[in-house]
């Protein structure tokens, strides 16, 4: 399904659900320290998305078994959380989450570095949002989706970083995943046309190797083929008349 236009009440609930999604991954990010598992912190998501009356849209998603995907160092995206993933120093990682709140679903992760201040690994997290924001940024009424891919490349190519080829953002609201795709990679002005009142996931995954990525053996979990660290930031957007509105951010 082509993402559609959504109504005001849809973009309402929207705005509630990204919030929600934004506190619980600041939540998530506080909780992170050395010695916790992974499954522990999908526990505290759960249960704070409960709270305050909204689901987790990725629990049960294809049968995907938990509340959060947390990705550790490698692992690009789709981690699954486990008693047996226990959070290190110096470790980098991810967190993506799908929010729902009355119906509508927002998207959103962050990338972050445990109890360190390696200067690459944070190099790496720093250019992997800056090309998130380069390529919100390129985002209005009659925008391609070439344009958000183009500027997101841009950033990256600079950098000397990966980019992943195998996913892409995507546009997002009444599914976790609707069409258009949207590569992290392109040329501007080409690719699908964005309308206002469409809502999109932008979401550059980043590598400090090369950008070819494979599927573990629990079926899910994305890992860098080189075995090199990776980055992904992720942010639900609204197309406007003259730009763009961030869903998935909060203001406390
Ligand atoms: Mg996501
Ligand atoms: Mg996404």
């Amino acid at each position: 399904m082509y993402t559609r236009v959504k109504t005001d009440k849809e973009i309402a609930a929207m705005r509630v659900a990204g919030k929600i999604c934004a506190d619980v991954l600041k939540l998530v990010k506080n909780s992170a320290v050395p010695g916790i598992s992974t499954k522990e912190l999908s526990e505290i998501a759960a249960k704070e998305i409960k709270s305050l009356g909204a689901k987790a849209s990725f629990l049960g998603y294809k049968d995907f078994p938990e509340a959060i995907c947390i990705s550790l160092n490698d692992e690009v995206v789709h981690g699954i959380p486990s008693k047996d993933k226990i959070i290190k120093k110096g470790d980098i990682a991810s967190f993506d989450l799908g929010v729902t709140y009355d119906g509508m679903i927002v998207d959103s992760a962050i990338s972050c570095l445990i109890n360190s201040k390696d200067k690459e690994k944070l190099l790496l997290l720093e250019k992997t949002e800056l090309s998130l924001m380069e390529g919100i940024h390129q985002i209005k009424h009659n925008c391609r989706v070439g344009d958000i891919g183009s500027a997101i490349q841009k950033i990256l190519d600079r950098a000397k970083y990966g980019i992943v080829r195998d996913l892409v953002g995507h546009g997002v609201g009444h599914a976790v995943h609707e069409e258009p795709n949207i590569p992290n990679y392109g040329y501007g002005n080409s690719g699908p046309l964005l309308k206002k009142g469409m809502t999109v996931a932008i979401e550059p995954m980043a590598t400090m190797g090369d950008h070819e990525v494979f599927v573990g053996s629990d079926g899910w979990t994305i890992k860098t083929r080189d075995g090199s660290l990776s980055a992904h930031y992720e942010h639900t957007v609204l197309v406007t008349d003259d730009g763009h509105e961030v869903l998935t951010i909060s203001d406390s």
